[in-house]
């Protein structure tokens, strides 16, 4: 039988490759300790969401057509929001991804003349396109919803002084994003989340604070909408889907709230009434009751990665001892070799598509050719290990995800596997 390191050795690892991995990673130990607590707190937490809801097999066949008392569905969203401690939840696999879980949101609760303030500097890109902030047909902006930012200040801090001089008697909704996404400010504790929005609603009483919580969900034992937060919105092919959701997005928050945005997603009067769920139930749910490990497991990925890289010098963002409060790792290389080298070789260890080698492409949307490493079940899915680099200094590559942190592990070693194999670093 082959020994562990034999196994890397045939999968092309170089001896002294794995050893520093070792090294790296017997001195992770505490901290991934810890992570795995959080990942059982979260693990219990969604167990015990699952039982109150008196979750059953008949849940899970699911709904064709109009899906009219589809009890899956409705169990499911009782579950996220029991999860998130809210009044009520929309869980969908009709919403087709986070920027389309959050455009919902929006139109739901907006009205013409209403102003949103981004309190914590700019949004993710593809929101830009949503609000108007960039032109986009169909914008917020056309239906005359206007939108004001207010940047961190130097330090990270919130700006208070000018978040209180923004919010006039038209603002109606305050949107917050927990991780930076591909800006370069740190990512929101659910802390520091919390005390934004006791400031805010200090100023405003009756705004509405809406979190943009991809990448954020289960990586502590609170969410934003244990904070304060009225909705907290994502992905079902980041976190929460724990890599089995196929598609799908949610929004968890007060009730009327949800209401309306049910009334957007499907129609006035149908509400959250319509919605067939197709069997999809089966993986949505299973993907819930396996999120907190797969969260564990990509963080864990993300700090190994930022202490083996550290260790060559190169900055990371976070950096290897730093809290996390997301899943995604930047790591500035300064060169373009480095970077698809580093792309080579999470696509080289892929359980899907290994045999392809990543190449800059122009990318619709992008000022710059980027190069992507994904070789994921669900196209796309960036809770499966996954890379992507703007092809621009700092040459900085952006990753996340590791269904599982051996993958990871294996994925970051091969990264390193392949700058060696070329002679990109000195060692
Ligand atoms: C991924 C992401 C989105 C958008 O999600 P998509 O599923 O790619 O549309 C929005 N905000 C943040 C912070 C994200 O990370």
């Amino acid at each position: 039988m082959n020994t562990l390191k034999d196994y890397y050795l045939n999968l092309g690892i170089d001896e002294r490759v794995y050893d520093l991995g070792e090294s790296i990673e017997e001195n992770l130990r505490e901290r991934f300790e810890a992570i795995d607590r959080v990942a059982e707190y979260n693990q219990i937490k969604v167990l015990s969401a699952m039982q109150k809801a008196g979750f059953a097999e008949a849940h899970l066949s699911g709904t064709t057509g109009y899906g009219y008392n589809d009890s899956g569905r409705e169990a499911l969203e009782q579950i996220y929001a029991e999860v998130f401690h809210t009044e009520d939840a929309l869980v969908r696999q009709q919403i087709t991804c986070g920027t389309h879980a959050l455009s919902v949101a929006l139109s739901a609760v907006l009205r013409p003349g209403d102003e949103i303030l981004s309190p914590v500097g700019k949004v993710y890109d593809t929101l830009e396109g949503v609000i108007g902030v960039r032109e986009e047909k169909g914008s917020l902006a056309e239906f005359g919803i206007a939108f004001k930012q207010v940047d961190l200040l130097e330090d990270g801090s919130f700006d208070l002084e000018a978040i209180k001089n923004a919010v006039n008697e038209k603002t109606k909704l305050i949107e917050i994003q927990r991780s930076k996404g591909y800006d370069t400010r740190h990512t929101l504790s659910c802390k520091e989340i919390g005390e934004l929005i006791t400031f805010v609603k200090s100023v405003k009483p009756d705004v509405i604070c809406m979190v943009d919580n991809c990448y954020g969900e289960f990586v502590e034992t609170v969410e934003p909408s244990d904070l304060g937060a009225d909705l907290v919105v994502g992905s079902l092919i980041k976190n929460p889907g724990g890599g089995l959701a196929p598609i799908g997005g949610y929004i968890c928050g007060k009730r009327d709230l949800i209401e309306l945005c049910a009334i957007r997603l499907t129609t006035p009067g149908l509400a959250k009434e319509v919605g067939a769920s197709l069997g999809v139930t089966r993986q949505l749910s299973q993907g819930l009751f396996l999120a907190p490990t797969v969260t564990a497991a990509a963080l864990k990925g993300a700090i190994f990665a930022a202490n083996l890289y550290e260790h060559f010098g190169f900055k990371t963002v976070p950096n290897g001892t730093e809290e996390r409060f997301d899943i995604i790792q930047a790591v500035e290389f300064g060169k373009p070799e480095l970077i698809e080298a580093f792309c080579e070789g999470i696509q080289a260890a892929a359980p899907v598509d290994s045999f392809v080698k990543p190449i800059p492409w122009d990318m619709p949307g992008y000022d710059c050719p980027v190069i992507m490493a994904a070789g994921a079940f669900v196209s796309g899915a960036s809770i499966e290990l996954s890379a992507d680099a703007p092809m621009k200094e700092p040459y900085a590559v952006y990753f996340q995800g590791g269904l599982t942190y051996p993958h990871a592990k294996y994925g970051i070693l091969m990264s390193l596997q392949k700058m060696v194999e070329k002679g990109l670093l000195v060692w």
